[in-house]
């Protein structure tokens, strides 16, 4: 059987009439046609087109964690400790990479950030705030899409592709870049926790992943997914990205209870008492993300570790009304746009975070509870001629919303 020879989508060279053919998205580009592009390129933009925004040698406006935290604070409700972390964190990165190695052969050490917070707490909302506000190209990417080269999955490499994407294939500039990687407790090895239910042959995950974090010079795909051998490879030398990952690590607090109280044997019991039960996380320490089941050499090169607390009520509410753009805030937007001013009476929020901590959603289910509430609203109001200038949500309203919801029924069922 006869396979079509990849040709140029440009020139329509066949792969055997030219010496490189680059593969794209939808096609593939030879290199006759990428000389010819450069000359245009030249023609069209008299610089040439190739001058390096925040090239190796510019200086990047640094941020202080003062500032850092403050842009933090408008979007992100609580989470104080991570909130300081990260900035520290973030600032440092960007000192770092200020910092020439003069006379005094000081080099600072990455501060590649571990993260540890259940799901809905706020992780991937601080990496994405903190990203909003950064010069430096920023990705996100998910560990449960990794797998060891040679299973099916995403390479590791594939981590670096997306950074590259974000730096538009700048790769001076995705050099010096952050990547938040969520959910790393999903690569955890599965014989130190029962509870992981996919294998994903997690501890070679870890030792791949391990290579990015040593400040290698990777090859990667430039548009990710795996390896072929016709993509040409762009070489990223990992040495100055900021890794900052995010994880649930459910099941981490019996692990940090047993240690706490082995080492609280023999002591008095006030010690004990002293610790919070509901905030184990605080006390969260790397032998405890060993005990999970991440390899100590990982654990080595992610040198800070903060947690995110749970979301309380209260906090919940806040999330509801408070941050820049917060779910009440987006609601009232979209009723100003018909002319309407929406209203909710107090009760209602107090009823919407009940509901999301009856059905254990956090702040995630905070959306689809008002969702069930404001569909029917949403859907009747545009298309009514004369509807009243003012919505107010009761609770009463609210209640017979909400009970009518596929969110309740499926509960009820
Ligand atoms: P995770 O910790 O699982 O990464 P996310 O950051 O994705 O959680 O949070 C999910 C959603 O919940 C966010 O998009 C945001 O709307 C809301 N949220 C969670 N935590 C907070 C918080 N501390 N402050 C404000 N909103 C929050």
């Amino acid at each position: 059987m006869s396979k079509k020879e990849t040709t140029c989508s440009f020139c329509g060279r066949s792969k055997s009439q030219v010496r490189l053919l680059i593969a794209g998205i939808s096609g593939h580009i030879c290199d006759h046609c990428i000389i010819q592009a450069q000359s245009i390129v030249k023609e069209e933009i008299p610089s040439g087109g190739l001058e390096i925004e925040g090239g190796e040698n510019a200086p990047l406006t640094i941020y202080k964690p003062t500032e850092i935290k403050a842009k933090l604070d408008e979007y992100v409700i609580g989470q104080l400790s991570a909130k300081k972390t990260l900035s520290v964190a973030v600032y440092n990165h960007y000192k770092r990479l200020n910092h020439k190695v003069g006379e005094d052969d000081i080099e600072i050490d990455k501060s590649n950030v571990v993260m540890v917070g259940r799901t809905g707490t706020g992780k991937t909302l601080l990496a994405k705030t903190i990203a909003k506000m950064l010069n430096v190209p920023f990705c996100i990417a998910d560990a449960t899409v990794l797998t060891e080269a040679g299973y099916v999955g995403e390479d590791v490499e594939s981590i670096l592709s997306r950074l590259l994407q974000a730096s538009d294939y700048n790769v001076q500039a995705a050099e010096r870049g952050i990547i938040f990687i969520d959910e790393i407790d999903k690569i955890a090895r599965k014989s130190d926790n029962p509870s992981i239910t996919r294998d994903v042959s997690g501890e070679g995950v870890q030792q791949a992943l391990l290579k990015l974090l040593e400040g290698a010079e990777v090859n990667v795909p430039p548009q990710g997914g795996r390896k072929h051998p016709e993509q040409k490879m762009v070489k990223v030398n990992t040495k100055n990205i900021l890794f900052i990952c995010g994880g649930a690590f459910d099941g981490i607090e019996k692990l940090i209870a047993r240690r706490v109280n082995r080492q609280t044997i023999g002591f008095a019991n006030e010690e004990e008492e002293r610790i919070d039960k509901d905030n184990l996380l605080e006390f969260v320490n790397p032998t405890d993300l060993k005990s999970f089941g991440l390899i100590p050499e990982l654990i080595g090169r992610f040198p800070v570790l903060t947690y995110l607390e749970p979301l309380d009520k209260t906090a919940l509410r806040r999330i509801l009304t408070e941050p820049k753009n917060s779910l009440f805030k987006q609601y009232v937007k979209l009723f100003e746009i018909d002319g309407i001013d929406l209203k909710f009476d107090s009760e209602v929020l107090d009823f919407i975070v009940d509901k999301a901590v009856e059905f254990g959603l956090g702040a995630r289910g905070l959306r689809s509870i008002c969702e069930a509430i404001l569909t029917e609203a949403m859907y009747e109001i545009p298309g009514s001629k004369d509807h009243a200038k003012e919505y107010r949500v009761t609770l009463e309203y609210a209640k017979k919303q909400f009970s009518n919801s596929k969110m309740a029924k499926m509960k009820a069922a």
